[in-house]
C-alpha cells in the first residue's frame, strides 16, 4: 500500500457557513490521483497514477468524500487562538465527475479524507 500525503483542491464560489464571507482558498480533498490538482465543480477526476484515493476506484466512479477548508475572515467565529478551525464539506462524485460540495459537521477532530458510499448520508 502506498502512502498518500497532500491533497487536491476544489475551487468553488464558496461562503463560510459561519460568517457568510467568501472563502477563496479552495477545499482540500482527496479523490482520484492525489497530486495537488485543482478542480472545479463539473470536472472529471484523474485516476491516472498510483497514488489514488481511495486505492481502488469505487464502482462506477460513484462515492462521497470529506474535504476541508478554513475561513480567511479574521473576525469569523471559526477563528480561535489566531488560527481558523478546519471546517468540513461532503463532496459528491458521480461517474467520476465532481457534482457538489456541501458543508457538514462530521468529525471535526479528524482529518482523514473519509470516503463514503454514494448512498451514505451524514
Ligand atoms: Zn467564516
Amino acid at each position: 500500500m502506498s502512502e498518500i500525503s497532500g491533497s487536491n483542491s476544489l475551487n468553488i464560489d464558496w461562503k463560510c457557513p459561519k460568517c457568510g464571507k467568501p472563502v477563496t482558498s479552495g477545499i482540500g480533498f482527496r479523490a482520484g490521483v492525489v497530486k495537488g490538482i485543482s478542480y472545479k465543480i463539473g470536472d472529471k477526476l484523474d485516476w491516472s497514477g498510483k497514488r489514488t484515493w481511495p486505492a481502488e476506484r469505487p464502482a462506477g466512479g460513484n462515492f462521497k468524500t470529506i474535504g476541508y477548508f478554513e475561513c480567511e475572515n479574521l473576525r469569523c467565529e471559526s477563528w480561535n487562538d489566531c488560527f481558523p478551525e478546519v471546517q468540513e464539506v461532503v463532496i459528491t462524485i458521480h461517474e467520476d465527475v465532481i457534482c457538489s460540495a456541501l458543508p457538514v459537521f462530521y468529525q471535526p477532530d479528524k482529518i482523514d479524507f473519509f470516503v463514503l458510499s454514494p448512498e451514505q448520508e451524514i
